[in-house]
């Protein structure tokens, strides 16, 4: 079940698209203030977040800008302001799409739909210079593209679900190798190893970040 999370302080709005979209299968989590919204998203690390731009505390473009640091979670953007420069700002603050108000609310959920599907496994993800593009099973930095078995790509696909969130060895087999692998298996360790010396022919450094003792991850 998708999760979908809104932040927004006008209750009848909030209420009115938590009924469409726990009608339509999703769940959802609403909370009226940023500082709040901001904490659940965090927490839940939701498929989708509905902003309110207006909020008591912190702007829907301070809490986009916060999450893009680390997520690349869709963000649609509610909008009283139907002006250039609140688009823009809106766009440059990492929103995916935005929505004047008022709007119909059957507007939105097809919005929420065409971002759910742009944002599908298989679509182009990009995390800084490194695009994984899953349905060519490609991976570039920048423009070029880096060459990596099967394996490797699936390795980088499964960091990049979260960038920045570090990956235990035991996590990473499980999702990549899908079983446990002996613990004396440095399986894990060799493909790291191999996509950080491909990445480097191309100019990435430091895609891959070793955290000592826990794993690895992706920089976010
Ligand atoms: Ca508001």
């Amino acid at each position: 079940m998708k999760h979908v999370v809104i932040v927004e302080d006008d209750l009848d709005i909030s209420r009115l698209l938590t009924l469409e979209l726990e009608e339509s299968g999703f769940r959802v989590s609403a909370y009226a203030t940023g500082v709040r919204g901001l904490a659940g998203i965090r927490e839940e690390k939701p498929d989708l977040i509905i902003l309110d731009l207006g909020l008591p505390d912190l702007s829907g473009a301070e809490i986009a800008r916060r999450v893009r640091r680390t997520d690349l979670i869709p963000i649609i953007i509610l909008t009283a302001a139907d002006d250039v420069e609140t688009k823009v700002e809106m766009l440059n603050a990492g929103a995916d799409d935005y929505l004047a108000k008022p709007f119909h609310v059957e507007e939105l959920m097809a919005r929420v739909g065409v971002q759910l599907r742009k944002h599908s496994v298989g679509a182009p993800r990009t995390v800084g210079d490194l695009t994984i593009d899953g349905v060519r099973r490609q991976i570039f930095w920048t423009t070029e593209e880096v060459k990596v078995s099967p394996r490797e790509f699936e390795l980088l696909q499964y960091l990049a679900t979260q960038p920045g969130r570090v990956y235990s060895r035991r996590e990473i087999e499980q999702n990549v190798w899908g079983e446990d692998l002996p613990p004396t298996s440095n399986v894990v360790d060799v493909h790291v190893a191999n996509i950080r010396g491909k990445m480097r022919d191309a100019g990435g450094y430091g895609v891959i970040r070793t955290v000592r003792g826990v794993g690895y991850a992706i920089k976010g």
